[in-house]
């Protein structure tokens, strides 16, 4: 009997809420969290550091590596003091459990000062950088445990984790997060850190930078959640990049396809792989305001409004190679040969054009780029050109009945265009331009498809 009930307990819907930086940024933030995750319904919530606290961290693995010890040793300690003040703030009188928390906190600093003592070798920086979810979220779970409900603490490194190509271990996770939830008594809220996992070594590493919205997808994909919900300071999607333009308006639903061709083109608020082991999974994902819980937020399902523009990102930090060759272009195999260069240094390209006499390719990832270019002169002559931007046009494109390329292509009449893709996929079309361009197009786009300023 006692086994079935738990076995069934353990497939009750779950929803998976994260929680983003400047969700739990403020004592009063986080204090404001309490009553969207203490329900009766079961609940894995994400949390991501402070917000702040990887850039503060990363910036002390920099410090360590150009050997300024005693600098980063005072980066620690100021960390160290927002961290005391943020807990005496959030616990208030309780200062029982202020103390034994801060004590906790004060271990993970002992830890970063460790590495002060010793030689810094990049290896390690992933282990000071984990350090951030860690610590919100034993503030948070202990903090919840100290206004007297319920809640379970999960150590994403016991069940995240990634196969030997960097990439998520799926069989892994589920395994894994499944048994880890066997052993808890508390299911209904289950705190748990965003971006941090181990590599297919055992190491302690991550999913890149703005990556809690990527183990939340995982997450619910691994548990089959019936919502993954990321919680931001925004009511959801927006229509336009709110930090570039003025005038934006959050979009109620949008498909799998458009949030992730949007995500991985610039809009911020979803990290560029979280839609996929969601959209695999067919699980809603709902983007929510944390500072306006009333709000709608913006639905991401498999549902697609046709014939309609959705929205603009801007993705900055593109490359541009461009392999002239007017003997070879047109022989079979020479784009293969082209695009394995690209493979064999790990270097995704992200839009393509070709004419007669040569190709041109966008790349984000500069890492290997003089290799890349010295294996290319092989092929013809090569022209590598940066400081350019992708701007992306997401919306459901199948049959242009309504004249959307003549208002794109009618609202950037004075900005240079360097590369169109336009019918690669049926949700996006790209623009190639300089990026000191981007603001402008950005708010010429906004004003000709969406009447905004
Ligand atoms: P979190 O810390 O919660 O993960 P992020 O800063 O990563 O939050 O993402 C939220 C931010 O994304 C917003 O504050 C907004 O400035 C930015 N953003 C960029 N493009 C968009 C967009 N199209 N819609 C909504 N927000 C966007
Ligand atoms: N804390 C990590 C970052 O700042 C992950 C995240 O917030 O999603 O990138
Ligand atoms: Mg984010």
């Amino acid at each position: 009997m006692v086994l079935i009930a738990t076995f069934a307990a353990h497939f009750i819907a779950m929803k998976i809420l994260k929680f983003g930086g400047t969700s739990v940024g403020k004592p009063d933030r986080m204090k404001s969290l309490v009553d969207l995750v203490c329900t009766n319904q079961p609940k894995i919530v994400v949390l991501s550091a402070l917000s702040g606290s990887t850039d503060a961290l990363v910036n002390i693995c920099n410090l360590l590596h150009n050997h300024q010890k005693e600098t980063a040793q005072n980066a620690i300690g100021e960390l160290q003091v927002h961290y005391k003040k943020f807990i005496e703030t959030l616990f208030g009188d309780n200062v029982e459990a202020a103390k034994e928390t801060t004590k906790i906190i004060k271990s993970h600093f002992k830890y970063l000062h460790d590495f002060t003592l010793d030689m810094f070798t990049w290896n390690e920086e992933k282990a000071i950088l984990a350090q951030g979810e860690l610590m919100s979220t034993t503030i948070f779970y202990r903090y919840i445990l100290s206004i007297g409900k319920k809640a379970s603490f999960l150590n994403a490194l016991d069940f995240m984790r990634t196969d030997k190509d960097g990439e998520p271990d799926y069989f892994y996770i589920k395994n894994n997060l499944s048994n880890e939830i066997k052993r808890l008594d508390n299911k209904d809220l289950i705190i748990t850190q965003g971006y941090i996992c181990r590599n297919v070594y055992g190491e302690i590493d991550n999913l890149r930078r703005g990556g809690s919205d990527y183990s939340a997808s995982l997450i619910g994909a691994a548990v089959d959640a019936e919502e993954i919900q990321i919680w931001t300071d925004i009511d959801g999607m927006h229509n336009n990049d709110p930090r570039v333009v003025e005038q934006t308006k959050p979009i109620r639903q949008i498909s799998f396809n458009e949030a992730a061709e949007l995500a991985y083109f610039g809009a911020k608020i979803l990290h560029p792989s979280s839609i996929r082991p969601a959209q695999e999974k067919n699980i809603p994902v709902l983007l929510k305001n944390t500072l306006n819980p009333a709000d709608e937020g913006t639905k991401i399902t498999s549902e697609s409004e046709s014939n309609q523009i959705k929205a603009i990102a801007a993705k900055d930090g593109i490359t541009a190679v461009k392999i002239r060759s007017g003997r070879m272009l047109l022989a079979y195999g020479f784009l293969r040969k082209v695009f394995e260069i690209f493979e064999r240094y790990k270097t995704s390209i992200d839009m393509i054009t070709t004419s007669e006499v040569a190709v041109s390719v966008t790349i984000d990832d500069l890492s290997n780029i003089e290799a890349i270019e010295e294996e290319l002169k092989n092929y013809g002559a090569v022209e590598v050109d940066q400081n350019l931007s992708i701007v992306c046009i997401v919306g459901d494109f199948l049959e242009d009945k309504h004249g959307f390329a003549h208002k794109i292509f009618g609202a950037l009449q004075e900005i240079p265009i360097r590369m169109i893709s336009y019918g690669g996929s049926k949700n996006n079309v790209s623009l190639l331009i300089e990026s000191k361009y981007k603001k402008e197009a950005l708010t010429l786009l906004n004003k000709h498809i969406f009447g905004l300023n």
